[in-house]
């Protein structure tokens, strides 16, 4: 395994998963959403533990039967559920979503329409806080609704196949929880990368986990991390 200064290791392992990874998967990567913020919110929480394309399919239904974000906010509670049917926990996300609005509406007077377009004049820190501070949203979903959202603003998600892909690289330890590998994983990276640098990053580790280092059985052997990678480098001499 070629050797990387001792001082910075984590740091040059992270830039060097970003450029092979990268490479491997084709990056830059276009981004695939142009929702504004509050809908990228919503889409965010729709997809919690739920395939894409039941998520997507209940925020289509969603959006063709209450076009806006006041009337779902709005509607009885049972309609929105049915509405939400093709994902994962229609009973907890319709409740959890209507508040969500609600909070939103109070936060910036009744009268105003729901919108969060306001975020982008907040510094990232004060703009994920804000977002934090709403029933169910965490880390994850504050950075997507941000980075994903036509803000285009720098704040990194971690999701589950990205998680995995850096404890397995020795990134992270194997106790850190995606919450806490919220803080530590960006810290590795340069503090000036741009939304696009982070995008990029995100996508190259989260592609990775779903295509060579799966959750079981990770393909070790065609990993083009392999060099530097303790747990295939384990996994090998077993
Ligand atoms: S070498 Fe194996 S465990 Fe390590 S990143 Fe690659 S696929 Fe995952």
């Amino acid at each position: 395994m070629q050797q990387l200064n001792n001082q910075s290791k984590s740091h040059q392992l992270a830039l060097l998963a970003h450029a092979r990874l990268c490479a491997e998967y084709g990056a830059p990567f276009r981004f695939f959403s142009d929702k504004d913020p509050l809908s990228e919110l919503v889409s965010a929480l729709l997809s919690h533990r739920t395939k894409n394309a039941d998520s997507h399919r209940a925020y289509q239904q969603l959006r063709a039967a209450l076009p806006t974000w006041e009337a779902v906010r709005d509607a009885p509670t049972a309609d929105v559920q049915t509405l939400l049917r093709p994902c994962t926990w229609p009973e907890q996300k319709a409740p959890r979503i209507q508040a969500v609005l609600r909070e939103i509406s109070q936060r910036c007077g009744t009268d105003a329409p729901c919108a969060l377009d306001f975020l982008a004049d907040l510094p990232v820190p004060e703009a994920r806080a804000w977002l934090e501070s709403l029933p169910g949203v965490g880390p994850k979903t504050s950075a997507a609704t941000l980075l994903f959202s036509n803000l285009r603003i720098a704040a990194m998600p971690v999701d589950s196949h990205h998680h995995r892909v850096a404890q397995r690289l020795g990134l992270i330890g194997p106790k850190v929880d995606e919450k806490a590998a919220h803080v530590l994983l960006p810290a590795l990276l340069p503090p000036g990368w741009s939304a696009q640098q982070l995008y990029d990053h995100h996508e190259a580790l989260m592609y990775h986990g779903q295509k060579c280092c799966f959750f079981q059985a990770p393909a070790c052997p065609r990993c083009v991390m392999l060099d530097h990678c303790p747990t295939g480098q384990a996994r090998l001499n077993a």
